[in-house]
């Protein structure tokens, strides 16, 4: 099952993908992740793709397509995979689309989850992470065991360097400019789901549970 993720920043995209790529024994892939993870290893790719990321822009297409395609073309994702944050322009959709189409392959579900921008600011201001293994949490909403410390791995939580207010309206602009027109993209395909990103956690993947079974 291929699946992918789309929705504004701070969705909950990436908790979603979690418990999904987790319930069908998928590779949950972010191409944010990806990303953080070669700025903590200072790689070039990493410097380069935190210029865009610190500014709230999305980084180029070329960049982005070239290593998604590599992580989609290893083994353990020959089953499928949850994507989250890729694609967000229709151009990264259309290499996409075309890649899988060569293997006579194809999107099953995009899964929108819908959450307006008024609860966005907020959600994300509340957001903390671990760059170690990509966990996520919210202060109030899904506080960790212990304040401010990994439940998975130990390592200490941060706010995202693009969590901050400023860059998360630029974010949210950028969101609407680029990323929200693949809503209608993948409506046309027929793939297209939404559910009701405002709910509880449970209830969100509930109802994305019952669009995959
Ligand atoms: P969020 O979880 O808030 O949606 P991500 O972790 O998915 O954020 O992405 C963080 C940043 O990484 C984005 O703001 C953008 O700069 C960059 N990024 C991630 N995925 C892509 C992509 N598919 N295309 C371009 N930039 C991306
Ligand atoms: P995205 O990947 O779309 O950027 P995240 O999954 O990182 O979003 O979620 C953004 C923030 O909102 C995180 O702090 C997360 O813990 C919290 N969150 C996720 N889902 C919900 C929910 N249903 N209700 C309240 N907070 C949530
Ligand atoms: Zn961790």
């Amino acid at each position: 099952m291929k699946i992918i993720m789309l929705g504004a920043p701070g969705a909950g995209k990436g908790t979603q993908a979690k418990m999904i790529a987790e319930k069908y024994g998928i590779p949950h892939v972010s191409t944010g992740d990806i990303f953080r993870a070669n700025i903590k290893n200072g790689t070039e790719l990493g410097m380069e793709a935190k210029k865009y990321m610190d500014q709230g822009l999305l980084v180029p297409d070329e960049l982005t397509v070239k290593i998604l395609l590599d992580r989609v073309a290893q083994e353990d994702c020959k089953n499928g995979y949850v994507l989250d944050g890729f694609p967000r322009t229709i151009p990264q959709a259309q290499v996409l689309d075309k890649a899988l189409a060569e293997l006579g392959e194809k999107i099953d579900y995009a899964i929108n989850v819908d959450v307006p921008d008024e609860n966005i600011i907020k959600r994300m201001s509340g957001r903390r992470a671990c760059l170690s293994c990509g966990a996520t949490y919210h202060i109030e909403h899904i506080p960790p065991r212990q304040e401010g410390v990994c439940d998975n791995c130990g390592q200490p939580l941060v706010l995202r360097d693009d969590d901050k207010p400023e860059t998360v309206q630029n974010r949210l602009k950028v969101y609407h400019d680029q990323t929200q027109p693949l809503i209608e993209f993948y409506t046309a395909k027929g793939v297209l789901r939404t559910v009701d990103g405002t709910a509880d956690m449970k209830d969100v993947f509930e109802a994305i549970v019952s669009i995959l079974n």
